[in-house]
């Protein structure tokens, strides 16, 4: 409990830090505090000392969850989404951080229409590239937008990325760049009835960096919860 909750206030400190050396409001920030393949139990004691975001990455294991813990805090979804577990996500969670395709938003909106609801949405965007990673490639991003743009039932807000692993969070400082200027070059071409406010990046070992590079959205789970076991996530 104590170590959680330390924990959790010494990534606000950094967050606060971040945003204040390149003049931004840290409330402009928020924390995903993600909780995949952490027990329900220390779920509990994040929430009670303040967590009040919670990020998933798999919906069986989201499912089991969010029934016992409720749904008076937010869940996020950021894990690789198929599309025949749509009809959960749209029950479980406020916003879907990794919307990379057209038939996967089409089938989120078909499901959000069905339950009368808006699903919150951001685009995951593949900016290194690289094959193994999840995400549209950056070139096919407007003409996605354009298309998520006419889906009633989908409030379009920003986009996402994990950039490669780094030792130095210094290198990963492009790919957040690169995200935000993308964002920019979407936002001239006025596309209406979305918002691109929400940039999604910054994980624990480079939170500081995807701040300064304009996140308003960052993932956190090791630096909250401590090591994942490596088998299991
Ligand atoms: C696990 C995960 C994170 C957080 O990872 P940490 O480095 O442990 O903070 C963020 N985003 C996604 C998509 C993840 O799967």
């Amino acid at each position: 409990m104590l170590q959680i909750s330390d924990n959790l206030k010494h990534v606000r400190e950094k967050i606060a830090k971040a945003a204040s050396k390149v003049g931004r409001n840290p409330q402009d920030i928020q924390l995903v505090a993600v909780s995949k393949t952490v027990d329900i139990k220390r779920i509990k004691q994040a929430i009670e000392v303040g967590a009040t975001i919670l990020g998933e990455n798999y919906i069986q294991e989201a499912r089991r969850k969010i029934e016992e813990l409720g749904q008076d805090v937010r869940w996020d979804f950021i894990g690789h989404l198929q599309s025949n577990k749509v009809k959960y996500a749209v029950d479980l969670f406020e916003m879907i951080h990794s919307v990379d395709r057209l038939s996967l938003a089409q089938e989120i909106n078909r499901a959000a229409e069905k339950k009368k609801k808006e699903v919150r949405i951001l685009i995951q965007v593949n900016i290194s590239g690289e094959e193994a990673k999840s995400g549209i490639d950056p070139g096919g991003v407007i003409s996605l937008v354009r298309e998520i743009a006419s889906l009633p039932n989908l409030s379009m807000e920003g986009l996402m990325t994990m950039p490669p692993y780094f030792d130095d969070p210094e290198d990963a400082r492009p790919y957040f760049t690169s995200l935000r200027e993308l964002r920019n070059t979407i936002l001239m071409e006025n596309i209406e009835g979305i918002s691109l406010k929400e940039l999604s990046m910054g994980m624990s070992g480079d939170v500081e960096v995807a701040i300064e590079e304009g996140s308003t959205l960052v993932r956190v789970c090791s630096a909250i919860f401590g090591e994942r076991n490596l088998t299991t996530s």
